[in-house]
């Protein structure tokens, strides 16, 4: 990463000329261990292909490809020449600013130069510089302008009340990189200013990178301290960057129009009212960069120089970027967008010369301004330097029997459903408006009567998601937008599929979970919009009841499965713990995950055989396999059924060992049903999914009433409640936590709420409050340190001294390998283990419960685990404790022997599975599966493992 620090800066050099001055620069570099001898003969031959003159007085030396090789490490190393040094064509350079970079990391300093690029006598001031640190503020620059563009609009945001607008509105300017994480903490204690009509104004400067404002209204009318609350203002405040912006704001307000701000449903009518970066109705044409260093300062000094040529504003933005849009011609401005090879530009120019214009520049950018480029593919271009060796996809073949996982029991034969994205391509550049515009709207409404088909045939939970489909096709923010982009003489697929693409975006942007499930409806409507446009047929989905093939099966895939046309589940990717996994077992739908991708090539109405217990899938398979399998499934089926009618009954072994089948759950209704399907009692209690369900956090009194609910419908039975888990890759949409390179390795569990101790005292209080003298464990996730525990059970104790209560046990999850490895020593602390098996096979292997390819060999049944299983129990034993196991394992008929045999006394599984895992312990001896899980211990692998308890 290329930054500016004093320590670089060495003043008052002198050097009679440019060779001079390059050779003090190598030595430096070199002195100073970024490069290797010989990068001098880079710098050389970088300024034999051009100039790396910039402007103001300074040059910025760099090596060639050739000598990329000598950097040892990234770095800068800055020269003042106070009597310059002449640089060729008369251009004197009183900065020299050497570069050691192994690609286009000059970019970055180029961006960081821009600002003080922009000031008008700064050549001079370098010149007169007498400190280092003079030399850096005036590097620093003038300040930044101010931020507001699309990105930083939020329309109709989901929102409940004056806190929560402003969090979304916090949340804006942290995507668009103004501010740091903490900004929305800050900007909840400064203190609102009401602006009239309803809009309010909020503004820190605490935690800001750069000045931004960002507006957001409210999805449904709401009112603050007594007063309408229709817009809000965020600002992050800097200098006075906003002082214009301010000004425009109180002219609006004062002209009565501030309607046209809250009322607005496309953040380009907010931008227009505001004079943002948005010139109304310019034409603009766009171009993908090809130039391999992006758009440094050679290309862009050309670009620059041919817009001059134009007598009018001609204006480039990056597409992808909330930076607004900047002039052509002024060449700071244009390094300060820090386009890369890949990005696409946008070029905007007023209508006056936009027809002679837009069509050079575009031509000159796709030439390459003045260097060699290759063209770019159509897709992302693999890194360079990593060879993929490449990999031919095909088919499983007919009669053939392919391996996942199994992941839902069951059996099940039906025709292949394939639902996989296909890359479907479409011209960028429309035939004409009218035309364009009427393709659209036939593929508009051929969907849309698609949908009123589908509301009608489908019950009213999945029917609902289809007219809040409908409703998204006729929203007026997406409509305006793409007639926008039409004008502009985009095809109507490029501009459907652009704003599309951008609405999604700012769902997600919004961090909050349910609007992250809008922004994959959004796509998902999006797609069937294109595939309209395009003429492409969606595979209609047999009669029958199918298997259903897909890549995964996510969140918002549930929605639209329909149990009664679903037979089964196959997908190309996930494991046993993945969401497809997960899904499939709470709708009792057979499925196996993790086949591979071949399997997304198989012919739509290919039959398949499906063996959700045995993770087998059968491709078109001979008549009497299935007919085998259909014997066996109704077989599994009559012990179902006479599992269901045993359900109630206690769960012993045939040599008389009792096992307690317990129940996860994860909300606080519901809790009767749970108990009519066998529960023993709760043995995970989710917590952070009652939090998920909440818009804010629950105070003690909401936690305690929920708490209650679920204990008072457990009449007498015990409740194990594992504390909130949540932070890394599970985010409470009201909590602020910092993004992190390595979630699952980072700040969640326990460790997130020791760091939070009022949250987590809160949460202890309720529950102390709920129990009375009913039995309740208490249990914290991911310990995986002894003072971890210590810290959390003293936060207990203390709190007990104040809310007595009478039956209560204290433990740990074990689902990180340090905790089983150190179960010795908390078994004598604790008064119970729950082994979350999901988390300790993704930390035991290494291995990603949710990585797309790697998660099918997570399997929690590998001798590995198995081996930690093993330890935590004696462990627990030694010390009179008890043991459950609390993860999916738990719920796989394969490993319940296995998992008795290592003596565990407990297992919680999803309500549906307890009446079937309770049949399974009837099933089993103690001793011979003891005997079972010893043989286990000893295999090399899960496979094995699986193979040993299928032959026994
Ligand atoms: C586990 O890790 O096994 C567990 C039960 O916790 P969760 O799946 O909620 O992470
Ligand atoms: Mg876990």
């Amino acid at each position: 990463m290329l930054e500016l620090a004093k320590e670089q800066i060495a003043m008052d050099q002198v050097a009679a000329d440019k060779a001079e001055a390059l050779r003090l620069l190598a030595d430096r570099l070199v002195a100073d261990g970024l490069v290797a001898e010989g990068y001098l003969e880079g710098l050389q031959a970088r300024e034999a292909q051009g100039s790396t003159f910039l402007g103001q007085g300074i040059a910025i030396p760099h090596g060639t490809p050739q000598t990329r090789d000598l950097v040892f490490a990234t770095g800068v190393r800055l020269l003042q020449f106070p009597q310059g040094v002449d640089w060729g064509d008369g251009q004197i350079v009183y900065l020299a600013i050497g570069i050691a970079a192994r690609s286009d990391e000059h970019l970055r300093l180029l961006q960081l130069l821009t600002r003080a690029l922009g000031e008008t006598d700064l050549a001079e001031a370098l010149r007169r510089a007498t400190s280092a640190e003079a030399l850096l503020k005036l590097l620093q620059g003038a300040p930044q302008a101010l931020a507001l563009d699309a990105q930083l609009v939020g329309l109709a945001v989901a929102a409940d009340d004056f806190d929560e607008l402003a969090w979304r509105g916090a949340r804006l300017l942290q995507r668009a990189d103004c501010v740091d994480s903490g900004f929305a903490a800050v900007l909840q204690q400064a203190e609102p200013l009401p602006l009239g009509e309803g809009l309010w104004w909020l503004n820190s400067e605490r935690q800001v990178r750069q000045p931004g404002l960002a507006f957001v209204t409210p999805q449904q009318p709401l009112r603050y301290r007594d007063q309408p609350l229709n817009g809000l203002f965020c600002l992050a405040s800097l200098g006075a960057a906003h002082q214009a912006l301010l000004e425009r704001l109180c002219e609006v307000l004062i002209e009565g129009r501030g309607q046209m701000l809250y009322q607005a449903t496309s953040s380009r009518t907010v931008l227009e009212v505001l004079g943002g970066e948005v010139p109304a109705d310019w034409p603009s044409a766009r171009v993908t960069l090809a130039n391999p260093h992006g758009l440094h300062a050679r290309p862009a000094k050309e670009l620059a120089q041919l817009a001059k040529g134009f007598e009018g504003e001609i204006r480039l933005r990056l597409v992808d970027s909330a930076q607004p849009a900047v002039s052509v011609k002024s060449l700071s401005k244009l390094l300060s967008l820090g386009a890369r090879r890949g990005q696409v530009l946008e070029l905007i120019a007023e209508p006056a010369i936009a027809a002679d214009a837009l069509p050079v520049l575009l031509a000159a950018i796709e030439q390459g301004l003045g260097e060699e480029v290759e063209p770019l593919s159509a897709t992302p271009e693999p890194a360079p330097e990593v060879s993929v060796p490449e990999v031919r996809l095909e088919a499983p073949i007919a009669g053939s029997r392919l391996q996942g996982v199994a992941a839902s029991p069951g059996i099940v034969c039906g025709p292949a459903h394939v639902q996989a994205e296909r890359k479907i391509d479409y011209p960028l550049r429309g035939e004409s408006l009218q035309h364009e515009r009427a393709q659209l709207s036939q593929a508009l409404a051929v969907v849309i009567s698609e949908l009123q088909l589908l509301v009608q045939r489908s019950d009213k939970a999945i029917g609902e998601i289809f007219v809040t489909h409908q409703e998204m096709l006729a929203d007026p923010a997406l409509t305006d937008d793409v007639e926008q982009r039409l004008r502009q003489g985009e095809s109507a697929a490029a501009a459907w599929m652009a704003v599309i693409e951008a609405a999604a975006r700012q769902q997600e942007s919004l961090n909050d979970t349910l609007l992250a499930e809008r922004a994959a409806d959004l796509r998902d409507i999006g797609r069937r919009v294109l595939a309209q446009l395009c003429g492409i047929e969606e595979h209609a989905a047999p009669q029958e009841p199918y298997v259903l093939v897909m890549a995964e099966v996510g969140p918002s895939d549930v929605a639209r499965l329909d149990p009664s046309r679903v037979a089964g589940i196959v997908t190309a990717h996930g494991g046993a713990t993945a969401h497809s996994a997960i899904v499939a077992r709470a709708l009792g739908i057979p499925a196996v995950v993790g086949l591979g991708e071949g399997v997304l090539l198989l012919e739509p109405g290919t039959p398949l055989l499906l063996d959700g217990q045995r993770g087998h899938l059968s491709v078109a398979p001979a008549e009497q396999d299935i007919q085998r399998a259909l014997a066996e499934r109704d077989k599994r089926e009559q012990r179902l059924q006479a599992a269901w009618t045993h359900r109630l009954e206690p769960a012993v072994t045939r040599d008389g060992h009792a096992v307690e089948v317990f129940a996860n759950i994860g909300e606080s209704t519901g809790i009767a049903k749970v108990v009519d399907q066998g529960a023993e009692g709760v043995g995970l209690l989710r917590t952070e999914l009652i939090f998920m369900a909440h818009p804010q956090a629950p105070d003690v009194a909401t936690q305690e009433a929920e708490y209650r609910r679920v204990l008072d419908g457990l009449d007498g039975r015990p409740l194990v409640v594992r504390t909130l888990d949540v932070g890394g890759d599970k985010p409470l949409p009201y909590w602020p936590i910092a993004t992190e390179e390595n979630p699952f390795l980072g700040v969640r569990g326990v460790r997130l709420t020791l760091q939070r101790p009022q949250v987590m005292e809160d949460q202890l209080r309720a529950l102390l409050l709920a129990a009375d003298d009913r039995p309740l464990r208490i249990m914290f996730p991911m310990v995986g340190q002894v003072h971890e525990w210590r810290e959390a059970r003293a936060m207990v104790e203390r709190l007990r001294k104040e809310i007595p209560v009478s039956d209560l046990q204290l433990g740990i999850m074990v689902e990180v390998p340090s905790a089983a490895l150190l179960a010795p020593r908390l078994a004598r602390e604790v008064d119970f283990f729950s082994i979350g098996t999901n988390d300790l096979t993704q930390y035991t292997l290494a291995i990603d419960r949710g990585h797309p390819s790697l998660s099918a060999q997570a399997d929690g049944l590998h001798p590995a685990v198995l081996q930690l299983i093993d330890m935590t129990v004696r462990a627990a034993h030694a010390e009179g404790k008890w043991v459950g196991v609390c993860g999916e394992l738990a719920a796989d008929p394969q490993a319940v022997a296995v998992l008795l045999g290592l003596d565990v006394d407990e297992l919680s599984v999803s309500a549906r599975s307890i009446a079937e895992v309770k049949a399974l312990v009837r099933e089993t001896d103690q001793q011979q599966a003891r005997a079972l899980a010893r043989e286990a211990l000893l295999q090399d692998s899960a496979e094995a493992v699986r193979t040993l308890v299928e032959n026994n």
